[in-house]
């Protein structure tokens, strides 16, 4: 089979990487990059280095939201000759660590259809593991599409997983799909696994209780069920496409539901 220098260099980066965590879900529109960039965020409030890597090529929307861009890769070249990314970072002026981005997005065209298949796919994600200066991370973030493909099987494959979040709705066909995605996960020996509920319940904005539009709860009986740890609930708040569009994750408007829930997330898996 012969040697694989990429492999190789990804297991030597990521020995400077404390904690690696993969973010998934059973479908999509859930939430799940919203969940990705507001944990990273928060991590990166409380101090902690943190690096993000969305390895969706299909929707790649981790960067937009973090107020970084592909223009903002630079490349710097190794004593062996072969060129590195540096990772885009974005410290939301002081109020957080830098926080490093590198995505799949920035790997093709904005406007372009992707139509990679399976072994570029494979290659790409392992270029952004072991091709990129990461540095010294305390949490490294991996953003996986929704559902069970190539890339989480390509990241398990190299990279030592400490800990899989599992983002849900609480309606039922999303569980369903969840219940897989937490499966996958411990064939896979995923030391951590963990769900955490999106969209849970609406605050009113007049009276100030909580409507549950779609019944709270369902992640909570499915992480018991599965008898894999409940991180929490996140409500539907009205700001998060606001903080989406502007680059600026909603965990540091701080005075929102849903920047409280995730604070409180980010301090239980610490
Ligand atoms: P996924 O990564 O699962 O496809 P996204 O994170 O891209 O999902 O979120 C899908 C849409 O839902 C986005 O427009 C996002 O702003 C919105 N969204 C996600 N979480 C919330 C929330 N808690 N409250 C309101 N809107 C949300």
């Amino acid at each position: 089979l012969g040697a694989d220098p990429l492999a190789e260099r990804i297991k030597e980066k990521q020995k400077k990487w404390k904690y690696k965590i993969a973010v998934l879900s059973g479908k999509g529109g859930v939430g799940k990059s919203t969940v990705a960039v507001n944990l990273a965020t928060a991590l990166a409030k409380m101090g902690y280095h943190v690096g993000i890597l969305d390895a969706d090529i299909h929707g790649p929307n981790v960067a937009k939201m973090l107020g970084v861009e592909k223009a903002d890769v630079l490349a710097e070249r190794m004593e062996d000759g072969r060129f590195e990314m540096i990772p885009p970072m974005n410290d939301f002026l002081g109020q957080t660590t830098p926080i490093r981005v590198m995505s799949m997005g920035f790997l093709v065209g904005e406007d372009q259809p992707v139509i990679w298949r399976g072994p570029l796919v494979t290659k790409a994600i392992k270029q952004l593991l072991g091709d990129v200066k990461w540095g010294e991370l305390d949490f490294m973030i991996i953003d996986f599409p929704p559902g069970t493909g190539d890339e989480i099987l390509t990241v398990v494959q190299n990279v030592q997983l400490d800990a899989a979040v599992i983002v849900t709705t609480p309606q039922e066909v999303a569980l369903l799909d969840t219940g897989k995605a937490v499966n996958m996960m411990k064939k896979m020996e995923v030391p951590y696994i963990a769900v955490v509920e999106n969209m849970s319940y609406l605050i009113c904005p007049h009276c100030g209780n909580e409507i549950d539009l779609f019944g709270k709860g369902g992640g909570k009986k499915l992480a018991e069920k599965e008898g894999v740890e409940f991180l929490g609930d996140i409500p539907i708040d009205l700001k998060a496409r606001e903080a989406s569009d502007a680059g600026i994750p909603i965990v540091l408007y701080g005075d929102t539901p849903a920047a409280k829930a995730f604070m409180e997330i980010a301090e239980k898996l610490v």
